[in-house]
This record gives C-alpha cells, sequence and structure tokens, in this order.
C-alpha cells in the first residue's frame, strides 16, 4: 500500500507548529483508539498511521529529513524495515490523552515492543541523557561526507562500584514494589476498568535500593569521562541539520540505557563559493576583451579546477554549469553542479593606449543600437536556476 503524506494523514499544514499538530494527534487517536474500535482492524491501522506521522511530524530531526526527502529518507531512521511501535518515542507525550493507563494499554495491544527501546515504564525514564555537540564543516567536507573526532565529556558506569551507585557493588530489592519498579492499581478511566502501572516512588522505577552509596558516584552508578569520537558525517548536511549518534549518549544512572549524541552541523562560509541546496555558485570576473573575442579560463572547483570555454559574445551575468561538481546528495549517488556566473569587468584605471583604443570602439558602439528594457541577466538567471 503506498504510504500516505504524514501531514494529510494529521490533516495540518505544511507548516504546522507543534501544537497543532500534537492537537490534531490527539483527535485521530481518540477516534481510532482501539477500545473504542474493538476488532476493528481498519481503526486499528489508522490508529497506528496516525501514530507514525505525530512520531515523525514531532520530532524535529525527522520532520526535516522528511520534509526534505520524503518517506524514503525516513527508511534508516526507522532501521530499514520502516516504522515500527519500538519507534514511538512520545508515549510520555501522550498520557495526558489517555490517562497513566495509555502505555498500559499500548504494551496490550502492541507486544509490549510500544517504547520500551528507552522507556522502562511510562513515567519512570532511567536512559541517559542526550548530549548535543556543535560541529563546523567546510564545504569541501559537506560534498563529499566526512569522518570527524569529537572530544565530548560523556557520563559512563562508574568503575568503582560497577554502575551499581553502592559502595559494596551490591544492592537489595527495593521493599515497596519487591523489585518490579512497578506498582499496579485498578482504576477507572475514559475506557472503563483497566489496570494501570505506575512507577515506585520508592526506588523510581528501578526496584533496587541502595543503603550504603558508592562514595565516586555518590550512588548515580555513573561518572563523567572525555572521551574522542569518531563521527560519519554524510554528505549533503546543511547548516542546523543535526546527525544523532544513537546509544553514545550519558549512560543512565544504575545501569540504564544510554541516551545518544546529536551533532549540531555548522556550515563554514567558504571564501569563494556559494551554497544553493546541492550546487554551489561561483562568481568569475573576465575583462572585456575575453568576453568579445572568447577565452579559456581556469576555474576553481570543491576539489580542484577545471579547464572552462567562455564562448565569444559572452554576455555580463551568464551561467554556466559544471555538471556534478556540486555537493553529492546524501541519499542517492547523484551530486549538484557547480554553477560558474560570468562578471564581466569595466577597466577603470587605464593607460593611455588603452583610451586611444576605447576611443576608437567607440565609434564603432555608435553605430550598434543599444535600447533600454528588461536586463540580460534576469533572463538568463530565470533560465538556469
Ligand atoms: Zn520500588
Ligand atoms: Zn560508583
Amino acid at each position: 500500500m503506498e504510504k500516505r503524506d504524514y501531514y494529510e494523514v494529521l490533516g495540518v499544514d505544511r507548516n504546522a507548529d507543534e501544537a497543532t499538530i500534537k492537537k490534531a494527534y490527539r483527535k485521530l487517536a481518540m477516534q481510532y483508539h482501539p477500545d473504542k474500535n474493538p476488532d476493528n482492524k481498519e481503526a486499528e491501522e489508522k490508529f497506528k498511521e496516525a501514530s507514525e506521522a505525530y512520531e515523525v511530524l514531532s520530532d524535529k530531526e525527522k520532520r526535516q529529513i522528511y520534509d526534505q526527502y520524503g518517506h524514503s529518507g525516513l527508511e534508516n531512521k526507522f532501521g530499514g524495515a520502516g516504522f515500527s511501535w519500538e519507534e514511538f518515542m512520545h508515549r510520555s507525550d501522550l498520557n495526558d490523552i489517555f490517562g497513566d493507563g495509555f502505555s498500559s494499554i499500548f504494551d496490550t495491544l502492541f507486544g509490549g515492543g510500544f517504547g520500551s527501546r528507552n522507556h522502562r515504564s511510562s513515567s519512570g525514564y532511567n536512559r541517559g541523557e542526550d548530549l548535543q555537540i556543535e560541529l563546523s564543516l567546510s564545504l569541501q567536507e559537506i560534498a563529499k561526507g566526512v569522518e570527524k573526532t569529537i572530544k565530548i565529556g560523556i557520563k559512563e558506569p562508574c568503575d568503582k562500584c560497577g554502575g551499581t551507585g553502592s559502595a559494596e557493588g551490591k544492592t537489595e530489592t527495593c521493599p515497596t514494589c519487591k523489585g518490579t519498579g512497578q506498582i499496579r492499581q485498578i482504576r477507572q478511566s475514559l475506557f472503563g476498568r483497566m489496570q494501570t502501572i505506575s512507577e515506585c516512588p520508592n526506588c523510581q522505577g528501578e526496584g533496587k535500593d541502595i543503603k550504603n552509596k558508592c562514595s565516586k558516584c555518590y550512588g548515580e552508578g555513573r561518572v563523567g569521562n572525555v572521551r574522542e569520537i569518531k563521527v560519519k558525517i554524510p554528505p549533503g548536511v546543511a547548516e542546523g541539520q543535526y546527525v544523532r549518534l544513537r546509544g553514545l549518549g550519558n549512560v543512565g544512572a544504575r545501569g540504564g540505557n544510554r541516551g545518544d549524541i546529536l551533532v549540531l552541523i555548522h556550515e563554514k562560509q567558504d571564501e569563494l563559493f556559494e551554497r544553493d541546496g546541492y550546487n554551489i555558485v561561483l562568481e568569475y570576473p573576465i575583462s572585456v576583451s575575453q568576453a568579445v573575442l572568447g577565452d579559456e579560463i581556469i576555474v576553481p572547483t570543491l576539489t580542484g579546477s577545471v579547464k572552462m570555454k567562455v564562448p565569444a559574445g559572452t554576455q555580463s551575468g551568464r551561467l554556466f554549469r559544471l555538471k556534478g561538481q556540486g555537493i553529492q546528495s546524501p541519499n542517492s549517488s547523484s551530486r549538484g553542479d557547480q554553477i560558474v556566473k560570468i562578471v564581466v569587468v569595466t577597466p577603470t584605471k587605464l593607460s593611455r593606449d588603452e583610451v586611444e583604443l576605447y576611443t576608437r570602439l567607440r565609434e564603432f558602439d555608435k553605430k550598434r543600437d543599444l535600447k533600454p528594457g528588461k536586463s540580460f541577466v534576469s533572463k538568463l538567471r530565470s533560465y538556469f536556476l
């Protein structure tokens, strides 16, 4: 089945803000919730579809990729096999839609895999924090992709206590929840009586109790280390985009899962080239005589230089395209082009000989019938770009 556009699924505008997207999803989730539509496969599918759309459009990074590349751009994000409930990271956002019972409904419906990759329970959040680091890249690095080494402080399991947070390296089972980390309750909800599971208040969902805290990590089970990490940056990234390094961020307290590292991309201004999507633009000045008679020029590119023929009679502002000399697109092997904009430079400091020559040329120019009108440049520009 052809995947529907996520914006269409939620019925929102392409430039809808976060609140609008959440509101739209809330409405659909209420409408198609499986509890309200028992044994209705279609409703369940609609519910899944809306949840997937919400997962993408409520996530800045995923939304940006989707806007740029559509569904195919997200294939890598969703572990190659497309969206599954393990990818749904916004369970905590949604407690207010269905109350605390929400997550247990999902666990029943979708086999417990729902959001479990990073979350321990509906409110217990033992996953380590995401870390953010900024990385400045040159156009040359962006054009082909690059591997960089970054230095970053990361919280890792404490070596003194083996990550347990306990001085003896031992933890006791929490007496309140008997080690499950959860308190089960029967409660009344929108969908009738249901069992809800909430986090144990004594151990915050960990199921463990620490009597004597480790002196190095003060019971947190993790300490900060400065690490060097190799980062592979794909080609074609742009200012303000993130590259996510899954599972390389802070480890959670006392054996929690690791967060991610978000590498925020900055694009260094290039002295020669201007970026235009996957194309790069270079302005190249030539003299009046070169423009009139034609010439061969050496044009710098991102990888070196190439010879380019300027034909006789080239107008100022004319654009030439050097195929495949631009920036590689991240999702295909195709590359952008380099656009060379020719600018004819009028000489200002003239020798006596030159003044003589230009005075003679003026006699010829007087016979040329130049008329005012729309500029050549703007016409040519719209033709090329
Ligand atoms: Zn407990
Ligand atoms: Zn420790």
